[in-house]
């Protein structure tokens, strides 16, 4: 059995890593801010005994360090740095851009996932599998942008996306990969209703991008079908 920890799985993208690998049979350690008002988590956790719910705010370094501490003797063969926040909305124009917001932002969007993987580098050590992979967004593009503004999300994915290629060079020799995946535009609270597919399509297609990984893959940054992504 491997064992995947998955950050943000009380809604969205990370509710749908956790029921997927839930029902095949993986090991989830499945992380959310308030385990207490995650109903649909708590559903999953009565059906599958192999999943439990962990609590988490990736913003805190105090919680990685004590979710790592309380998850020390165990394997992560694969980790899911799912959590993410779009920022203030109405904040990311010239002119009216909240810096408050955007160090908030960068806090969960960017700090976040890099300290997830400081944290749990042993957890994956004793994992098979070692694999890190990393939510970003296509908006992290720089040479994808042609159409502006969204200053707090694109920089938090763009700083994410250079943080993790570093991570994957510096990696590589411990047997640690690093994928960065966009997920397509997704129906989630966050992709909103007009998004072109649904959480299922996007999880199911993005678990066969970490199957289907090896080391010579490392550090790419690429869309949900496989397609690779300019930086
Ligand atoms: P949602 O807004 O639907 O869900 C976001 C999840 O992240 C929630 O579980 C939320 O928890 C959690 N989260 C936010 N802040 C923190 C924090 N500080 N600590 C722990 N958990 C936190 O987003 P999606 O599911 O759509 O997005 C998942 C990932 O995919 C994100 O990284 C996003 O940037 C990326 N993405 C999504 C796209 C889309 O079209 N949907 C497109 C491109 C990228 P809580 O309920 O407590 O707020």
């Amino acid at each position: 059995m491997s064992n995947v920890l998955v950050t943000g799985a009380n809604r969205g993208l990370g509710l749908e890593f956790a029921r997927q690998y839930a029902a095949d049979g993986w090991r989830v350690f499945a992380c959310c801010r308030n385990p207490e008002s995650a109903q649909e988590l708590a559903v999953l956790a009565g059906r599958h005994h192999n999943l439990s719910v962990h609590r988490l705010d990736v913003a805190d370094h105090e919680d990685i360090d004590a979710l790592a501490g309380e998850l020390q003797d165990q394997a992560v063969d694969v980790l899911v740095n799912n959590a993410g926040t779009y920022g203030n909305r109405s904040a990311q124009q010239l002119g009216n851009i909240d810096y408050e917001d955007w160090s908030r932002t960068l806090r969960v969007n960017t700090l976040g996932p890099v300290r997830m993987l400081e944290a749990f580098l042993p957890h994956l050590e004793r994992g098979e599998r070692r694999v890190a992979a990393t939510l970003t967004s296509l908006m992290g593009s720089i040479a994808d942008n042609t159409s502006g503004g969204s200053y707090i999300y694109r920089t938090s994915k763009a700083a994410l996306n250079a943080a993790m290629k570093s991570a994957a060079v510096d990696l590589e020799a411990r047997g640690i990969g690093i994928l960065l995946l966009h997920p397509g535009w997704v129906k989630t609270d966050m992709g909103g209703s007009s998004a072109l597919i649904t959480p299922e399509e996007s999880i199911r297609a993005l678990r066969q991008r970490i199957d289907e990984f090896d080391l010579s893959r490392t550090g790419r940054f690429i869309n949900y079908d496989g397609r690779e992504y300019p930086w």
